[in-house]
């Protein structure tokens, strides 16, 4: 059985045509980009790594790593996104690998190849995070570099991301996030090093929707990023 959940997988299908819009359904994806990869380029050197994006979507990070100088490949499950994904690239003449595949499949191909491992905004959508997680691990070289996020599962998580989100500030549409799949840090954590990779920082990201700022900051309350090393002889 794979580690799918197609119902997910179908909210990003019918969406995938609204990616690129940064005024769209996926603004706060553009808005917060440019924090998430200027604190994943102050951990490592872009330039000249391999890097995978695991649930690339529509390849807003992907892209972004590329023109930092990364050799990125982009995996996702959703067909419609990875299309979109294809030619935004073609028209912003980025050069990203996209593939249909899940973070599972790819690490039994190519396992142990990539400098930068980045599953961003991805894991609350899938049905087992631990497989995800040993799979990003088993897709890192050793001494590579892995980057997560995701939503914390609290009160506040709840009425900013679900409520505030969806269905106050209509930023995302309804029913993107199911408050029963977000993740606390000690679970991440804990997944992250059952997976046999050290964490290195777990930081919070605040993105506010009417200024559009983001920023990596010591409050994990809502957002957070977690950045973890695979050990060198692991
Ligand atoms: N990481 C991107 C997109 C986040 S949206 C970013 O932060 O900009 C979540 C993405 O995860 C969607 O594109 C969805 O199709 C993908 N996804 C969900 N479950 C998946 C799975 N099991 N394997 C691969 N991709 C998956």
């Amino acid at each position: 059985m794979s580690n799918v959940d197609p119902s997910e997988i179908r909210k990003f299908e019918a969406l995938a045509h609204r990616w690129w819009d940064p005024e769209g359904d996926f603004r706060p994806l553009h808005d917060i980009n440019p924090a998430r990869l200027a604190w994943i380029a102050s951990k490592v050197t872009l330039a000249g790594a391999r890097a995978v994006d695991v649930g690339c979507g529509g390849g807003i990070l992907a892209e972004a790593m590329a023109h930092a100088g990364a050799v990125v490949t982009g995996l996702d499950m959703a067909e419609s996104p990875l299309a979109v994904a294809r030619l935004h690239a073609l028209e912003s003449r980025t050069e990203v690998e996209y593939l249909e595949s899940t973070a599972e499949a790819l690490a039994a191909d190519r396992p142990g190849i990539y400098d930068v491992v980045t599953c961003l905004e991805m894991l609350e959508h899938v049905p087992d995070i631990a497989s995800t997680i040993r799979a990003c691990a088993d897709l890192a070289r050793p001494g590579g570099a892995l980057f997560f996020s995701t939503i914390n599962r609290n009160p506040k998580a709840w009425a900013l991301a679900v409520v505030g989100a969806e269905y106050v500030l209509g930023l995302l549409p309804k029913g993107t996030h199911d408050y029963a799949r977000f993740i606390k840090p000690h679970e991440l954590a804990a997944a992250v090093r059952a997976a046999g990779l050290e964490v290195v920082e777990i930081r919070g990201m605040r993105y506010n929707p009417f200024s559009r700022n983001t920023k990596i900051c010591d409050d994990v309350d809502v957002n957070y990023v977690l950045h973890a090393l695979k050990p060198a002889d692991g």
